[in-house]
This record gives C-alpha cells, sequence and structure tokens, in this order.
C-alpha cells in the first residue's frame, strides 16, 4: 500500500479512537524522580495501542479549564495496565494538580489511543529521546521484548537529558543487556549530533527515525535531521507542549 493510503487509513483510524472515550480506573501512581511522576490505570481487555501512541485524557472528578492533555501511554500492552509519566515542577497546571489528588478507585477518561508513533517496518531504527520525551520509547521497547524478537531489529535509542536525570535508567540498562536496543546516555547538543551523525553514517538510506521530547528539541533535532537529507517520510516525531 503507498505512504499516502496507509496515512489517510490511520487518520480515519485516529478520528474513530477519539470518539471512543472510555472511563479508566486509577489504581496507583509514584514518584519516579525528582518532579516525575507515573500513574497507573486499570486496562479494559478491549483497551488496544500500539507502543509508542498516546492517549487523550480526561479530568473528571473536578471542573478544570484545559481538562483533555495528550500523554504517550508508557506501558506496552503486554505488561496490562496503562501508565502514564509525567513531569509535575513546584507550579502544576490545574490538571496536574488533579492528577495527584486521584486516589485508587477514582476514574478519569481517555480516547484513544491514537497517532502514528509505532514501529512500523524492520528498518534499523533511531530513538532520539530528549528528557520527558522517553515514555513513548519504553513502551516500544518493553513490548519488544516482550514480543521476543529483540534480536531481529536494530533499535538505537539516544537519550538525552541536560541534567543527567534519566528516567527508566535501570529497565533501559536491563533492555539493553538483553539485546532488545542499544541505549546512549546524552547530555550534550554536540554529542546528540555526533551520535546522529554516526547512525546515518552506518545506516546510509536504511534508517527510520523517531523523536520526542519538548517542542523545542524536536524541532531543532528534526531540522538538523532534514540538514542531513533525512526525508520527511523516515521521520516521526511527537512534540510535547508545556515544557
Ligand atoms: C503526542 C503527545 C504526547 C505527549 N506525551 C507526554 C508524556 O508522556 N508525558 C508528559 O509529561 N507530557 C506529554 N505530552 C505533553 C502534555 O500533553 C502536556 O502538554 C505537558 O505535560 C504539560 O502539561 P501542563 O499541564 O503542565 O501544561 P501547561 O498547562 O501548558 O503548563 C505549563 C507550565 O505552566 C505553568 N502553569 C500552568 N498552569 C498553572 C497554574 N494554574 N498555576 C501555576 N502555574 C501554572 C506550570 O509551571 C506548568 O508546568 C505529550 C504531548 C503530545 C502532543
Amino acid at each position: 500500500m503507498m505512504g499516502k493510503e496507509v496515512d489517510e487509513m490511520g487518520f480515519f483510524k485516529d478520528l474513530a479512537a477519539v470518539f471512543n472515550k472510555r472511563e479508566m480506573t486509577f489504581i496507583d501512581s509514584f514518584k519516579e524522580s525528582e518532579n516525575i511522576y507515573s500513574f497507573l490505570f486499570e486496562k479494559d481487555p478491549d483497551l488496544h495501542w500500539e507502543p509508542g501512541q498516546y492517549g487523550l485524557i480526561s479530568i473528571t472528578h473536578k471542573p478544570i479549564k484545559n481538562a483533555t492533555k495528550p500523554f504517550s501511554l508508557a506501558s506496552a500492552p503486554a505488561e496490562n495496565v496503562v501508565r502514564i509519566t509525567t513531569r509535575i515542577g513546584d507550579q502544576p497546571s490545574e490538571f496536574k494538580q488533579a492528577l495527584l489528588e486521584l486516589k485508587p478507585g477514582m476514574k478519569i477518561k481517555m480516547s484513544g489511543a491514537i497517532g502514528s508513533f509505532s514501529l512500523k517496518n524492520n528498518n534499523p531504527t533511531l530513538l532520539i529521546a530528549g528528557g520527558i520525551g522517553i515514555t513513548p520509547f519504553r513502551s516500544m521497547l518493553k513490548q519488544h521484548a516482550a514480543s521476543g524478537n529483540g534480536e531481529n531489529k536494530q533499535i538505537h535509542l539516544l537519550y538525552t537529558d541536560s541534567k543527567k536525570s534519566y528516567l527508566f535508567k535501570d529497565e533501559l540498562d536491563a533492555l539493553a543487556d538483553r539485546s532488545v536496543a542499544d541505549v546512549t546516555y546524552l547530555d550534550s547538543r554536540e554529542n546528540l549530533e555526533k551520535e546522529i551523525e554516526s547512525f546515518i553514517a552506518r545506516y546510509k538510506d536504511n534508517g527510520t527515525f523517531f523523536v520526542a521530547g519538548p517542542k523545542s528539541l524536536v524541532a531543532s533535532v528534526s531540522a538538523f535531521l532534514q540538514g542531513k537529507k533525512i526525508s520527511k517520510q523516515k521521520l516521526k516525531k511527537d512534540a510535547f507542549r508545556g515544557y
């Protein structure tokens, strides 16, 4: 099938999924690191997602402004739980305050999962995460490990964080030990670009690229890739607002 037809099919699938709003029961939350929290929800048996996709999460236990926001599903379908992981600073938005107020058994709503940010082919793949942008990649790599075909695909993860506060580091290291992916931790722009260049040099035109994180990082990495003649079709982006 042609790329455009696949995109159009994806669009209609997404549209249908957006209207399919479901209640989800909150199970628990925990602090991952300073200012980063994960929230776990029960997964309905009929909820399906492709690792890397996101849900539109709505707060329903009280009226707030901007009650619906997109969040990558950080869990793999194989984990049988819905997990979102987010940064909550000293002055949280109303939405994030409401997340912190959730008690086990309370409900939120989610529509989706939606988006085309998922591994679709067997090409060598470069995943580029900036900070909190690691969330969709956790799902992809966990699912990849669970489906047992870790060694058949070349996946490289470049994870950059200026504060070297690498979320999910123990899990990512364990996945790297099992050869699910090569994982490189970075803390500077310069080294990130060097690593991207070495991937491009190694795989020439065969590579597929994913970049996720704060909007500014996604924009600058995309511009860098386009400068290296990587076509738009080979690049998928998840730009997180509010960071
Ligand atoms: C495809 C996609 C996937 C995404 N996945 C994730 C994900 O996995 N994890 C994630 O964290 N985000 C993700 N995002 C971004 C997410 O949707 C939010 O935009 C982001 O988390 C910021 O939310 P916020 O409520 O803090 O933002 P905003 O309301 O935009 O607030 C931004 C900042 O403004 C300040 N602020 C806002 N309201 C107040 C207030 N009432 N009082 C004081 N200060 C205030 C706070 O400092 C806050 O941090 C994703 C976005 C997209 C498009």
